[in-house]
């Protein structure tokens, strides 16, 4: 498959939708615990704006919990996540400056920049295809009906379901349940793509459709993704850069090349041995 000079896997040269041309993700030290369990430990890793980066590593390293905190669904324990560089996990104090834990209010208008897709693909069941894609965006954005309506349509092009628009998902494969998925979380005009294991509940036989959908979001598109995956195969493809976690750390990090062409830590080495 293409190395990482190609036009897909060219890294983005910054600019844009960050803070003054800065990175558009920022986790600064940042700790989550579970009680006494630390999952992530005074971790520090940035994003650029169109940057893919995919998170690797053993089950339990912490990958699905750093989407979960970019997403609101978990609070940090300690440090702050930024995005675009305006606090995303805390809120900036009244008055005397600082940071506090944010409200529900202010990460309800953030979390609109952040789309996910997740391992389960948490369609509404009641609902048609195109009633899935256009409730958020005629919800929670206001846009017009017609306008989403419009805008469904296209993505559901994009995604290979333009003659499923009016099925419900009780009617559909699960690798095209997801792909309704992955235009619903587009539908919102994320900046920012979450992909948590999107293909791990598939039949073997879904799961390249799927992965060609989202290598086609990635082309045509310049949003930024972070992506957790046993799908080697596919990062290598898409990423900018891989990350491999071990134990809430960043183990050792590069561009796919690097990272499965010639890692150089012993983790690294052994994770990749019991995937490839
Ligand atoms: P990965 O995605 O790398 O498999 P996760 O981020 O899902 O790892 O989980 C990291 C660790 O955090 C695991 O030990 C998991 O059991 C624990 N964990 C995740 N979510 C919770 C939760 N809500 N409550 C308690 N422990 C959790």
């Amino acid at each position: 498959m293409p190395p990482s000079d190609t036009p897909t896997n060219a890294r983005p040269q910054g600019g844009g939708a960050g803070a003054g041309g800065g990175p558009l993700i920022v986790f600064d030290q940042v700790v989550k615990r579970f009680g006494d369990l630390t999952v992530l430990d005074h971790l520090d890793f940035s994003v650029d704006p169109g940057e893919r980066v995919t998170l690797i590593g053993p089950s339990g390293s912490g990958k699905t919990t750093i989407l979960r905190l970019l997403m609101t669904l978990e609070k940090v324990t300690e440090g702050v996540i930024r995005v675009g560089g305006e606090p995303f996990s805390h809120m900036p104090r009244g008055g005397s400056g600082g940071l506090v834990p944010a409200g529900e209010s202010y990460l309800r208008e953030r979390r609109k920049r952040i789309g996910m897709v997740f391992q389960q693909f948490n369609l509404f069941p009641n609902m048609t295809v195109r009633q899935n894609v256009i409730e958020a965006p005629v919800h929670v954005l206001g846009i017009p009906k017609e306008e989403a309506n419009a805008k469904a349509e296209q993505l559901l092009d994009l995604v290979g379901l333009a003659d499923k628009v009016d099925a419900h998902p009780t009617q559909l494969s699960g690798g095209q349940q997801q792909r309704v998925a992955i235009a619903r979380a587009l539908a919102m005009s994320p900046e920012i793509l979450l992909l948590d294991e999107v293909t791990s509940a598939l039949d073997p036989e879904l799961v390249a459709g799927v992965l060609d959908v989202l290598r086609e979001v990635a082309e045509s598109t310049d949003i930024t993704m972070l992506c957790v995956t046993h799908e080697m195969g596919f990062a290598r493809d898409v990423s900018h850069r891989v990350l491999m976690f071990d134990q809430g750390q960043i183990a050792e990090e590069g561009t796919p090349d690097q990272i499965f062409g010639d890692p150089q830590e012993e983790r690294t080495r052994s994770f990749l041995r019991s995937v490839l």
